[in-house]
């Protein structure tokens, strides 16, 4: 029901800040209502942080975000000091579709025991069963009862089955957005690609907002749009519509990414938003967010504004 992610790029933060802005976004959503919360996080402990990605810690509870706050502190296999230069957080508050309040049916739901791909979903998967199926007869032993587990299992299924080896996560997330019926918005983390964030949408909100000290560098985010499944380069220079998109911010080394269904979770951190539209794939690797759609529709905006919040 509501979703809030945070990304700090060479902005250190320690886990004990990291799980306060994660929970303190979530205590901004809370007025969309939910009866269990949780987040995914980072699990190593060591003071390099793309080994401390090569794992996640999943912390998942029934009631307020006070509850997991207080299963936060019990943790007994996280320290709070460990400071990340970067690092990836997703947390979810939750409004049962499909199971009931629990904390196996709550978010971040997971691919499998060793939480490769974890995803965050608000929303309702309609032809969940059939994908369900098709991932049972694969093999896929699922948890929960929920709709949204198909998609953490889904994922998987198209990284195992990966035809190129360098395959991006935008085009793993794409791949599994084609399969989908119904209404979400989705962040998905994974172990398989540290300090990589990729969120969509199709008619639930989302937005994100980007902090940085320096100007950024563009007012507008341009939108790539594939002809084909395959990836293409990124560029230094200001695309026009037809060429491959350009990563934003083109320059900057430090920066911080929100990712929210509403702008009141993100308004204390940053005024600088941008509002996804339906299909719209939006990826920040090594800092930078660059933001893609499979086909282009008539009545397609050109690029996405980046607006700013009064
Ligand atoms: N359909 C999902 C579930 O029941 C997500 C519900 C929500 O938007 O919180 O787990």
């Amino acid at each position: 029901c509501g979703i809030f992610a945070y990304l700090n790029y060479h902005v250190p933060r320690s886990r004990r800040e990291i799980l306060e802005i994660l929970l303190k976004g979530l205590q901004r959503l809370e007025y969309r209502g939910y009866d269990s919360a949780g987040v995914g996080i980072d699990g190593g402990n060591n003071k390099d942080w793309e080994s401390n990605a090569k794992s996640i810690h999943l912390i998942k509870q029934r009631g307020k975000v006070k509850v997991l706050d207080e299963e936060i502190n019990k943790q007994q296999d996280i320290d709070l000091d460990v400071e990340f230069d970067v690092h990836l957080g997703i947390a979810h508050t939750r409004w049962a579709t499909h199971g009931v309040p629990s904390p196996v049916n709550s978010h971040p739901q997971r691919s499998d025991k060793h939480n490769e791909f974890i995803v965050i979903h608000n929303g309702i998967i309609t032809n969940y069963k059939d994908l369900r199926k098709f991932l049972e007869s694969k093999g896929y032993e699922f948890e929960s009862e929920t709709d949204t587990e198909t998609i953490a299992k889904l994922v998987k299924y198209m990284y195992d089955n990966r035809e190129n080896n360098d395959i991006s996560f935008a085009t793993l997330v794409e791949q599994v957005t084609q399969q989908l019926e119904g209404a979400f918005a989705l962040v998905f983390k994974s172990i398989h690609f540290p300090g990589e964030a990729v969120g969509t949408r199709r008619g639930s909100p989302m937005l994100i907002g980007v902090k940085s000290d320096h100007k950024l560098s563009t007012d507008h985010i341009p939108v790539l749009y594939r002809s084909s499944g395959k990836d293409k380069k990124s560029c230094t220079t200001l695309p026009r519509m037809d060429q491959d998109t350009c990563l934003f911010p083109v320059d900057e080394k430090a920066v911080e990414y929100y990712f929210a269904s509403d702008a009141s979770a993100v308004i204390e951190h940053t005024n600088r938003v941008i509002f996804l539209e339906d299909d719209d794939i939006a990826a920040v690797t090594e800092g930078r967010l660059s933001i893609h759609r499979i086909k282009r529709t008539a009545g397609d905006h050109p690029a996405r504004a980046i607006q700013t919040l009064q």
